[in-house]
């Protein structure tokens, strides 16, 4: 059963091969005897899961199956869900039992899915290799030794390993991406505004997006049909009718214009990645697209300017974890100052603590100009890039990242390189687009993925895009050994 998509699952339980119940104990029994290898959950909810389960066949048999009726679904553990631990990867909120839930989960329960656990994640999503989580890092499926990616390398592993039928990720520089493209599984980006953050522990607002990760475009088109939408309770989510995202997939690609920025396929990006890319891109045109260079001029100040907005906003969005309110707290505490200084130091882990530092010295009074003025001027640049490009092309092909999965503890000691791991990603945060990584072949028998970028709202587009390539290759379909 777990080999399934979530479009063949659904077939099986519509025709009654299987119940929810039984597909769900089989993916706890998995993960149960599994996921010593891997560490991809924080927490499990076994109990909430078989429950959902049993009243998601109930709901089937009284002809009410919604979407995603009983599916066994696994979600980043940044998405606060009700009575159960929403950790965000730090110890800070080890503590932390959500007293509801976030509006992606709510639609999730609507929609009749089951939760199989809470994803492990880079500490506050700040990571590219899932080491930053205090739970400790997640291996990938694919070699053991080898990162996930990150930060939502526990939900890019789960998928990868078969261990839920999908899962949740959240992208503010790539995290959905790159860990996609790191594990061999389809993530999708969806345009900034398009799935509502309510109740997604804040990293960096104006670039945070959750969408969906899967084994297929077609299923990532199924999860966003549910995650998609206004929401009154985020002010930053668009007002924007939904589409059906599974109607537009099978569009030809007949005449499709693909743009490839050459500034993606320059230094730093690995000779077997680029092969792998260009390979994918002569597949499309075998299909009828046409294929043209372009140039996305400001994209080496991508990393440098992500690098000053994000810890500025996360700077002022992690001010609310003080020991007073919610998560960890110091023992003892002499004083209220003494109560902020321990709480949060003994809470939040180093990459956390840096991002605080540059964050706070960004904003400050005398830099802030320099600083954060300056990076939302390079930001508009950047984003100015991407509408010029797309006056001429439908979609924009490159790499996910430089590299496939590098090893555990490869880079830990050097953030800069770390950070030089989202290159590819980051400008499509800053812009506000939405963005894809699909499964394209294996260097050494590692996961490559091509990232697909569209212009602002075009998600129907880029699952159009994504799934023709499924129809034409099975990259997809592969399997890691260790997880068949
Ligand atoms: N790796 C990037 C960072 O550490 C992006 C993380 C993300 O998208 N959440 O900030």
């Amino acid at each position: 059963m777990h080999n399934k998509t979530i479009a063949e699952l659904t077939t099986g339980l519509n025709a009654g091969d299987f119940s929810s119940v039984e597909l769900t104990q089989h993916y706890i029994d998995r993960i149960n005897s599994l996921d010593k290898q891997l560490n991809s959950f924080i927490t499990l909810t076994p109990d909430l899961a078989l429950q959902q389960a049993r009243y998601a066949d109930e709901q089937r048999a009284a002809g009410n199956a919604s979407l995603l009726n009983g599916i066994p679904l696994a979600q980043k553990d940044i998405f606060c869900t009700k009575d159960v631990k929403t950790s965000c990867g730090s110890k800070m909120l080890d503590p932390f039992i959500s007293p509801y839930n976030a509006t992606t989960i709510e639609k999730f329960n609507q929609s009749g899915a089951v939760m199989l656990g809470k994803t492990n994640m880079d500490e506050f999503a700040m990571g590219s290799s899932n080491e930053t989580s205090w739970y400790g890092p997640v291996k990938n499926p694919w070699s053991l030794d080898s990162v996930p990616g990150g930060s939502s390398g526990g939900s890019a592993a789960v998928v990868a390993a078969q261990f839920a039928a999908a899962a949740t990720g959240t992208d503010t520089g790539g995290s959905i991406r790159q860990p996609a493209s790191f594990c061999g599984i389809t993530g999708l980006k969806p345009t900034y505004g398009r799935v509502s953050r309510y109740g997604m522990i804040a990293f960096a607002s104006s670039l945070d997006q959750a969408g969906p990760m899967t084994r297929t475009a077609e299923d990532a088109a199924i999860m966003l049909n549910v995650m998609a939408g206004f929401d009154p309770r985020d002010s930053t989510s668009v007002d924007e009718a939904v589409p059906d995202y599974t109607s537009d997939l099978n569009n030809s690609m007949e005449g499709l214009k693909i743009g490839l920025p050459k500034e993606y396929f320059a230094e730093g990006l690995d000779d077997s990645v680029a092969k792998i890319i260009e390979a994918a891109v002569k597949e499309y045109e075998k299909m009828g697209a046409v294929v043209k260079e372009i140039s996305l001029p400001n994209s080496k100040l991508s990393v440098p300017t992500y690098y000053i907005i994000a810890p500025s906003e996360c700077s002022s969005n992690l001010s609310r974890m003080d020991g007073v309110r919610f998560g960890h707290r110091c023992k003892d505490p002499k004083d209220l100052n003494d109560l902020y200084i321990r709480s949060r130091g003994e809470g939040f882990g180093p990459e956390v603590k840096r991002r605080i530092l540059i964050g706070t010295y960004a904003l400050s009074e005398g830099f802030y100009d320099a600083y954060y003025v300056k990076a939302q001027k390079t930001r508009r640049l950047i984003s100015d890039d991407f509408n010029q490009a797309f006056q001429d092309v439908d979609v924009i092909m490159g790499p996910a990242a430089p590299s496939t999965a590098f090893n555990l503890g490869e880079f830990s000691d050097d953030p800069i390189t770390m950070y030089l791991s989202d290159i590819y990603t980051i400008a499509v945060n800053l812009a506000g687009l939405p963005g894809m990584s699909i499964p394209a072949g294996f260097v050494n028998n590692m996961p490559v993925g091509l990232q697909l970028i569209g212009k602002h709202f075009s998600e129907a587009k880029l699952l159009n895009v994504a799934h023709q390539f499924q129809q034409q290759t099975d990259w997809h379909k592969k399997v890691p050994e260790l997880f068949v």
